[in-house]
């Protein structure tokens, strides 16, 4: 079971077009569009975002996240960085 940490959509979102900007450039408008698919329907649940402090966390961001990598195939080692920028235990 992964441990996730608070985070609303659009942080979620932010957060890995930017770190896929860096990673992969030539990727990015594909992966930022998808993103914004899979989290435009996110449920809320109570909590602080931790990123922009607002109350809007969002559950199973990461799962959807995961999906995304995956479905464009960019590999373990992205899930695991992104893991780690996060500080999630693994
Ligand atoms: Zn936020």
């Amino acid at each position: 079971m992964t441990k996730t940490i608070p985070l609303c959509a659009q942080c979620a979102s932010h957060e890995l077009s930017e770190w896929v900007n860096e990673k992969s450039p030539l990727i990015k408008p594909e992966v930022s569009k998808e993103i914004r698919e899979e989290m435009r329907d996110m449920e809320i649940k109570e909590g602080k975002c931790i990123v922009c402090n607002q109350d809007r966390a969002s559950a199973g961001w990461f799962e959807r996240i995961c999906k995304v990598i995956n479905k464009y195939k960019l590999g373990d080692s992205f899930k695991k960085e992104f893991h780690q920028m996060f500080g999630f235990e693994l």
